[in-house]
C-alpha cells in the first residue's frame, strides 16, 4: 500500500527488494558486491601500492570508489567492474560517476575514460562521503562548501531560536553547538590544524549577536566575556584524539597503515608535509613532543584533559596580548583579565545587550564614533557635546561624570560609586556589574534616550 495526496492506493503484491529502511537491505547489499574487488583485480590492474597496503577499491554503502595510478590501470578496472556489474545486474548511476585526477597542476591528460559505452566525465573536484575532494589534495574548497552550509545551518538555526526570546544563553549555546558547531566541524580531525577564518567566522557572529554588540567588535571582547574559545582550539583537540586513535588502532587497519606511510614519507626527507608532519609540528608546538616520539599514551584522560588545557592557555596568552595593545581595550583591560564567563550575560536580553555594549566599546559615544569621522577626529578632541566640561565622551565620562545625566545616575546608581567618582570606582562599578546589572541598564537606557534627545 503506498501514501500519495489523494490517499492510499490499494494493497499490492510486491515480490522484489526489501521495505523502505529495513536494517536488512545494507547487509544483503554488503554480501552481493563482497566479491566486487576480487573481480576488478586483473594482470594489468592491481590497484595502488602503498608498500605494506593495497588499495583497488573503497567501498561505503552504495558508494564506489576505484582507485588507479595510470589511465591505462584505470580503464582496466572500470571494464573490469562494468563486466562485474553487468553479471549481477548492477546498474551503475552514470550522471553521478565522476572521475578525478589528483595532481598539482591544472593542466593535465585526461583520457576519454569509458564504462561499456558511455564516457565518463572528468571533473576537478568530487564530493564523497560529505567532504567536497579536491584534485590538488587541499582542503581549500572543502572549507568553502563546509563555510556555506554553516551559514545555511545558522539562518536555520536562528529562524527556531527568534521565537523564543528569552531563552538562557547557555541553552541558545547548546543548541548552537548541536545545529550549527557540528555541522562545521565536519571532519575537522583531517583538516582541523589550520586555522579556518571563514568557519570561524560563523559562531562569531551569532555570540555578537547574543551579546548584542555590533559585527565589528573585537573578537577577543566576545570570547573573553562569554568565556568561550575559537572553533581551531577545538579542532586541533579533535584532531589529536583521532591520532590517538590511529597510534591505539591494530597494524592491520587500514587507517594505521596508512598513518604508518606518511611516517615513513616523512622520515625520507624533512621537505616532505603530511598530515602525520603536521600532527608531530602540533605537539612539539604545545610542548607534548615527547608523545610524538614514544608514539604511545598511557594515560589517555591525562593526556586530553591537558592538551584542552594547553590548547585554551596558548590562546589566552594571544587574547591578553591583544586586550594589552588594543586601542579599543583601554578600559577593557582593567575589566577583565582573562577568558570566563561574565554572569551578567545570563540577564534578561535588554540588560545583557546594554551592558556588553559598555563593556565591550561597542557603543555610539564621541570616543568610538570619533575614529569613523572623516577627518579622523583625534583622541584628544573627542570632547562630549552635551555639556562644557571639555572632556572625552568616553564610557568613563558618560557613566559617572557628565552632568547632564545627574538625575539618572541618583536613580540608578549607588551612592559608593556616583559620589566624588573616579576612574577606579568606574570599573569597579562596571567590572562586578552583574551585582547592579539591571540598574545599571536601566541607567544605560535612559542616559543613551536623553543623549539621542538632546
Ligand atoms: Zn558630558
Amino acid at each position: 500500500m503506498c501514501k500519495h495526496q489523494a490517499g492510499l492506493t490499494d494493497y499490492f503484491t510486491c515480490n522484489i527488494g526489501v521495505r523502505q529502511g529495513e536494517c536488512l537491505s545494507p547487509l544483503l547489499f554488503s554480501l552481493f558486491i563482497n566479491d566486487m574487488d576480487a573481480c576488478a583485480r586483473s594482470d594489468d590492474y592491481d590497484g595502488i601500492d602503498f608498500g605494506t597496503l593495497k588499495l583497488l577499491l573503497l567501498l561505503y554503502a552504495d558508494d564506489t570508489v576505484v582507485l588507479a595510478d595510470t589511465p591505462e590501470s584505470l580503464q582496466i578496472a572500470l571494464d573490469n567492474i562494468n563486466i562485474y556489474c553487468q553479471n549481477k545486474r548492477i546498474t551503475i548511476n552514470y550522471d553521478k560517476t565522476k572521475i578525478v585526477i589528483f595532481r598539482n597542476s591544472f593542466n593535465t591528460r585526461v583520457v576519454g575514460w569509458m564504462i561499456g559505452e558511455r564516457a565518463i566525465e572528468c571533473v576537478n573536484q568530487f564530493k564523497y562521503l560529505g567532504h567536497v575532494l579536491h584534485f590538488n589534495g587541499k582542503h581549500n574548497v572543502s572549507i568553502g562548501a563546509l563555510a556555506n552550509k554553516g551559514i545555511a545551518a545558522y539562518y536555520a538555526f536562528r529562524k527556531h531560536i527568534i521565537r523564543f526570546p528569552n531563552m538562557p544563553p547557555g541553552l541558545a549555546l547548546k543548541f548552537f553547538n548541536s545545529m550549527v558547531v557540528s555541522v562545521i566541524s565536519y571532519g575537522c580531525e583531517i583538516w582541523g590544524l589550520r586555522e579556518q577564518k571563514k568557519l570561524e567566522r560563523i559562531p562569531l557572529k551569532f555570540y555578537k549577536s547574543l551579546l548584542g554588540v555590533k559585527q565589528t567588535t573585537p573578537d577577543c571582547f566576545v570570547y573573553g566575556e562569554l568565556g568561550l574559545y575559537p572553533l581551531s582550539v577545538y579542532h586541533r583537540l579533535q584532531v589529536l584524539k583521532y591520532w590517538l586513535k590511529i597510534i591505539k588502532a591494530g597494524p592491520d587497519r587500514h587507517v594505521r597503515k596508512l598513518y604508518d606511510v606518511m611516517l615513513s614519507d616523512s622520515a625520507r626527507s624533512n621537505a616532505i608535509v603530511n598530515w602525520a608532519t603536521q600532527v608531530r609540528d602540533l605537539l612539539n608546538n604545545l610542548g607534548y613532543g615527547e608523545f610524538w616520539v614514544r608514539q604511545t599514551v598511557d594515560n589517555e584522560h591525562w593526556f586530553i584533559r591537558s592538551i584542552e588545557q594547553r590548547l585554551k592557555d596558548q590562546y589566552a596568552q594571544h587574547w591578553l596580548t591583544f586586550v594589552n595593545v588594543s586601542n579599543k581595550a583601554i578600559y577593557y583591560r582593567d575589566f577583565k583579565v582573562n577568558i570566563s564567563y561574565e554572569p551578567y550575560v545570563s540577564c534578561p536580553r535588554f540588560a545583557r545587550c546594554l551592558i556588553a555594549r559598555l563593556r565591550c566599546s561597542s557603543h555610539d559615544l564621541l570616543v568610538e564614533t570619533g575614529r569613523w569621522l572623516r577627518p579622523v577626529l583625534p583622541y584628544l578632541n573627542r570632547f562630549c557635546t552635551k555639556c562644557n566640561l571639555n572632556q572625552i565622551e568616553d564610557e568613563y565620562h558618560f557613566v559617572l561624570i557628565c552632568p547632564v545625566y545627574a538625575a539618572l545616575r541618583t536613580r540608578y546608581i549607588e551612592p559608593r560609586y556616583r559620589v566624588n567618582p573616579t576612574r577606579n570606582k568606574f570599573i569597579l562599578l562596571v567590572r562586578n556589574v552583574s551585582n547592579h546589572a539591571v540598574n545599571l541598564a536601566l541607567y544605560l537606557r535612559s542616559a543613551y534616550n536623553l543623549r539621542s534627545r538632546l
